[in-house]
């Protein structure tokens, strides 16, 4: 499947990632190919913040084809080092957030890549929990209850 055979997705549906992609609003261009652009969060946590965006509209990541999948995680695979090294970080987290419940605010899958430094507490609260005895089993057993993969 090639890029523009996805450009159906491209609709005129005011999404604002739709916009940057069509050059309706600026941004400031990190990466771009036929599939993908990469530009940097408007509002960064931190320097180098950067989004990478495939370029044809998909709402959340399991809504996405597998090749516009493989497309932005090989870009985000490929632009965090050259981020890292560019400013001088420790490392990166890379992020996507589906569903406004998980703090997705555009509807559009993105991937954030996060450059990190030691001890800048970006992500200072982790809420790491515990199972009781028999959770994990029991959650993990209705998860792979509901497993079907092909799209
Ligand atoms: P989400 O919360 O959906 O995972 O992340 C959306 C991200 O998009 C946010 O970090 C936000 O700062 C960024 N963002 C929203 N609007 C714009 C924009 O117009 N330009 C750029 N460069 N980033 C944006
Ligand atoms: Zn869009």
């Amino acid at each position: 499947m090639q890029a523009a055979e996805w450009a159906g997705n491209m609709a005129d549906n005011g999404c604002i990632f739709c916009r940057i992609v069509a050059g309706e609003i600026p941004c400031v261009k990190i990466y771009d190919d036929s599939w993908v652009l990469a530009f940097l969060d408007i509002s960064p946590v931190s320097d180098g913040h950067t989004l990478v965006v495939p370029k044809v509209h998909f709402a959340t990541l399991d809504q996405c084809p597998t090749d516009v999948v493989s497309r932005i995680a090989d870009c985000a695979s490929k632009i965090a080092p050259v981020i890292v090294t560019a400013v001088d970080a420790d490392g990166y987290n890379v992020l996507c957030n589906n569903g406004s419940a998980a703090g997705q605010a555009v509807d559009h899958i993105h991937f954030h890549v996060i450059p990190r430094w030691r001890g800048d507490k970006v992500f200072a609260r982790w809420p790491a929990g515990k199972y009781e005895p028999g959770r994990a089993e029991e959650i993990a057993d209705r998860i792979r209850e509901n497993l079907r993969f092909g799209r």
